[in-house]
């Protein structure tokens, strides 16, 4: 284990475009005030997403008598956990295996599997409002090429997992959906949707009394001597340990530089469908589908509320900033898409269209584990962040209370993120490959 990394002030804080549409359908909610003066806590957490959630609750039950702090830089429901498609995804879509093995996702599955469990525990135990439902969902290609490259050796490393699934061509999947866009999709029944900010907020405004959440909490300064000491925007707090739980952002903190990757999406939310649109769509209520090609292709859902969302767009973006511009030009290309793949729907306009950010790291592995004495950390997600940071979270706080969980042996598996080339190599080559996707799966557009 490194010692405590050498320590840079936080330069870069996250930035919330108050453009989320999730959290905009929803009713008003007041944030827990922010911290003021100096505070102390036996723990603190820093990043209320998924993982930041899961690992002040599984602390908080597993030391009921100590006190932990959650500090979070703006609301709860803002961040990447509360703007995302609202999948909680079991089979990952990338179960597809290209040597034929299949511990890796055998593990996925028994991390997502149980990050599912305890989501749907608080969502019953606590009655979170969030449109929660095992719809399932459908992994789709547009065209034929797209269903033999993706989802026929999907299919069949489902077989061979012994994953129950059903195989849809393009008229019985317009028959579940109601578009005609699609050539054909595999359908697997594990996948829970939900809107993400009502569940991110539920679980925040339910959590144990241990736990003090203060948003609008920017740390803007970190030391790691003596335990943990940092700077927030009002005051400053130290705790003897700390988890990170702050996705693409932990390299302020000193941790993982130089092997994380941080992309945009965008996202929109339509108009409610009225009752003769309802009708012309036809299908099933509450549907979700993810693209063969999550580069050049849509995600697609339809609501209980009765509207679709469309995810599309996909950015190298290290700065974690996007203008006004790139929003609108995403929303142009949202509205395409909805015209291309609803043409029963003329009418049916955008309300809202926003951008989030998720981190990758090129291996695909999460930022997991101790990283210092005194810090454990649940960052990177590598883009299935609901269940990926559900379970980070709750298996760094087991972690850091040696609490014995054979699930953080299926988390180190994972590895750890690998290292990138120096910039601006990494710049060019993020982009450049960003380009050759969307020329090489152009079929799947
Ligand atoms: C448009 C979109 C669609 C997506 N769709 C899906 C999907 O359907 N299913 C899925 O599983 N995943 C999806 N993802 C990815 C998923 O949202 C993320 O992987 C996940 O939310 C990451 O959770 P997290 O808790 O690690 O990080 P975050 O949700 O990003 O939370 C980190 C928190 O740390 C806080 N923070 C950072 N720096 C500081 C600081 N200095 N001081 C205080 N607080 C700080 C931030 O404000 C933030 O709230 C999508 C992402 C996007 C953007």
């Amino acid at each position: 284990m490194p010692g405590p990394p050498k320590l840079p002030t936080i330069s870069l804080l996250p930035k919330n475009d108050g453009a989320n549409g999730w959290s905009r359908i929803l009713p008003p909610r007041a944030p827990k005030p922010a911290l003021q003066g100096d505070a102390r806590a036996d723990w603190v957490v820093v990043g209320a997403g998924f993982a930041g959630l899961a690992a002040a609750r599984r602390l908080a039950e597993n030391r009921p008598g100590e006190a932990i702090a959650l500090v979070e830089a703006h609301e709860v429901g803002e961040n990447a956990s509360g703007r995302n498609s609202g999948f909680a995804i079991d089979v990952p879509h990338n179960a597809a295996s290209t040597d034929g093995r299949l511990e890796a996702p055998r593990r996925n599955m028994r991390l997502a599997r149980a990050a599912i469990g305890e989501l749907e525990r608080q969502v019953t135990s606590h009655r979170i409002a969030c449109d929660w439902t095992r719809a399932g969902k459908y992994h789709a290609a547009v065209s034929a090429r797209g269903a033999q490259e993706t989802l026929s050796p999907f299919a069949s490393d489902l077989d061979a997992l012994g994953e129950p699934y059903r195989w849809l061509d393009a008229k019985a999947l317009t028959g579940e959906i109601g578009s005609p866009a699609y050539h054909a999709a595999v359908y697997t029944p594990g996948c829970v949707l939900m809107n993400p900010a009502a569940l991110t907020r539920g679980l925040a405004d339910t959590l144990p009394a241990n736990v003090t959440l203060h948003e609008h909490t920017p740390v803007t300064g970190v030391s790691y001597e003596n335990g943990v000491a940092l700077t927030t925007a009002q005051g400053s707090l130290r705790a003897p340990r700390m988890i990170l739980a702050v996705n693409g952002l932990a390299p302020e903190f000193g941790f993982f530089n130089g092997r994380l990757l941080s992309f945009s999406l965008q996202a929109s939310l339509t108009r409610p469908l009225d009752g003769d649109e309802r009708r012309a769509l036809g299908g099933k209520d509450d549907w979700g589908l993810t693209p063969a090609n999550a580069y050049v292709s849509t995600t697609m859902r339809f609501t209980k509320e009765r509207r679709i969302l469309i995810r599309h767009g996909v950015a190298y973006r290290p700065s974690l900033r996007t203008s006004e511009i790139q929003r609108l030009a995403a929303r142009a290309v949202h509205e395409e898409r909805l015209r291309q793949r609803f043409p029963m729907l003329p009418k049916v306009t955008i309300e809202y269209t926003w951008t989030g950010y998720v981190c990758l790291s090129r291996n695909r592995a999460p930022g997991f584990g101790r990283v210092a004495a005194n810090v454990w950390s649940a960052v990177c997600q590598n883009g299935v962040g609901v269940t990926g940071g559900t379970a980070s979270g709750m298996l760094a706080a087991d972690m850091a209370c040696a609490i014995d969980n054979p699930l953080i042996a299926d988390m180190q598996a994972l590895g750890v993120p690998e290292r990138l080339p120096p910039r601006p190599f990494l710049d060019w080559g993020a982009r450049l490959r960003g380009r050759f996707d969307l020329v090489r799966h152009r079929h799947e557009r």
